[in-house]
């Protein structure tokens, strides 16, 4: 790298040191379940065509905790994670015409992919069919390079993986948008959502807070289903117009086939097929949320009523734009707890319990001072 630098005549070189590397201060986990601790690591220095970003913000995402915890299996540590990240562009390689320095940018969950499968021509990078390179708990396109995520001070990314964020979204409420935004936005566009339509979000965390506002401003008329009935009046003022506790399970024969399309972020396990019998006839439900365990299911609350049960990860790369250019125009961001990278263990436990209003970004600033 440090040779294509020499030889494009890259300015990138300014911010590395003599092994052609970046040091980055970051948080790892050391180990599965570990508590996260201080973690010093190198990057590449920009290439040509990559951009080198100093990170402000960087949300935490249930996929995080997830993750540092192997409940998805594979696992690779040490792991940076954090892939919610807003920041300034510090330097460009002497290739790149799309940023500059001081653009303020984006970086979701993933940063590579194969470029030339259908998916990635369809601009749908994440279902790359040779595996798109996610952002952190993953390896590079030369399979063994690991990346490491935005609980980190700096990120080096190719320009093409970058997204822009509009001004006027504030930056830490900005950074969600980047995971939570797009997962959410992308299955509400893809299943068709309109204006009218009767909408559940079940879950309300840092997807379901953004399904609700996303979903409201499409015009749909939105309901929350929650096992935390306290979260009602949050609900009503993040744009529901009904709000459903769980916890009394009377409500899923009271709500029998009431809604068209239910968005289920739900982390944990549950029974999907509760849930479906509150769709209408050919409604549509969506899993978003990525529960650790299998949960069975069975074929009659589905044929019944031909209703649909469907799969949706994040969302491409244009989409992901569009999604941040959509949020500008209406006045959308994430409802942030900010914290200092030092609290990110207490707020793994907070997120797990539920208890997050409605998404922790930690202020990268911290890990500098
Ligand atoms: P989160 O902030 O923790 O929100 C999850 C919500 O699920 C909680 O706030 C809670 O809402 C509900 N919940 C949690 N435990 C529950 C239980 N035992 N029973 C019923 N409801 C429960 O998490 P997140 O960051 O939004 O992520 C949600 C899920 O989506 C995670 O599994 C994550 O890995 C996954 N995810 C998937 C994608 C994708 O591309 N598909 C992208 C990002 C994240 P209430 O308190 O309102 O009940
Ligand atoms: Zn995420």
């Amino acid at each position: 790298m440090r040779e294509e630098n020499e030889a494009s005549g890259s300015t990138a070189t300014a911010v590395a040191e003599e092994s052609g590397k970046i040091r980055v201060s970051g948080y790892a986990a050391p180990a599965v379940k570990a508590p996260l601790g201080s973690f010093t690591f190198e990057r590449r220095a920009p290439g040509p065509h990559d951009v080198l970003i100093d990170i402000l913000f960087c949300g935490v995402c249930h996929s995080d905790i997830h993750q540092a915890r192997d409940e998805w299996g594979g696992s690779i540590f040490p792991m940076v994670p954090g892939h919610e990240i807003v920041g300034k562009v510090a330097e460009v390689g002497n290739q790149v015409r799309k940023w500059k320095a001081g653009d303020t940018v984006g970086v979701g969950c993933f940063v590579d992919s194969d470029r030339e499968c259908e998916a990635c021509k369809a601009g749908e990078e994440q279902y790359c069919e040779s595996g798109m390179t996610p952002t952190y708990n993953g390896y590079e396109r030369d399979g063994k390079t690991p990346t490491y995520g935005g609980y980190s001070t700096r990120i080096t990314v190719d320009e093409n993986y970058v997204l822009r964020i509009p001004e006027g979204i504030p930056l830490d409420g900005a950074a969600p948008l980047l995971c939570a935004g797009i997962t959410t936005y992308s299955p509400l566009r893809h299943f068709g959502v309109k204006a009218g339509d009767k909408v559940a979000v079940v879950g309300l965390g840092g997807l379901g807070h953004m399904g609700v506002k996303l979903a409201n401003a499409m015009g749909a008329k939105v309901t929350v289903l929650s096992h935390s009935p306290g979260k009602r009046q949050d609900a009503l003022r993040l744009g529901a117009e009904d709000f459903i506790a769980t916890n009394d399970p009377t409500v899923f024969e009271k709500n029998a086939e009431r809604f068209d399309f239910i968005l289920d972020t739900i982390s944990a396990r549950h029974d999907y097929g509760a849930y479906l019998g509150l769709l209408r006839r050919d409604g549509t439900m969506v899993l978003v949320g990525a529960p650790e365990e299998p949960s069975p299911l069975a074929a009659m609350p589905l044929l019944t009523k031909r209703r649909r049960l469907a799969g949706s990860a994040i969302g491409g790369i244009r989409e992901t734009q569009e999604m941040l250019d959509f949020c500008a125009k209406h006045g959308i961001a994430s409802d942030v707890e900010v914290i200092p990278i030092q609290k990110i263990n207490e707020a793994y436990e907070r997120t797990v319990r539920s208890d997050v209003k409605y998404r922790f970004v930690i202020d990268i600033e911290s890990l500098r001072s």
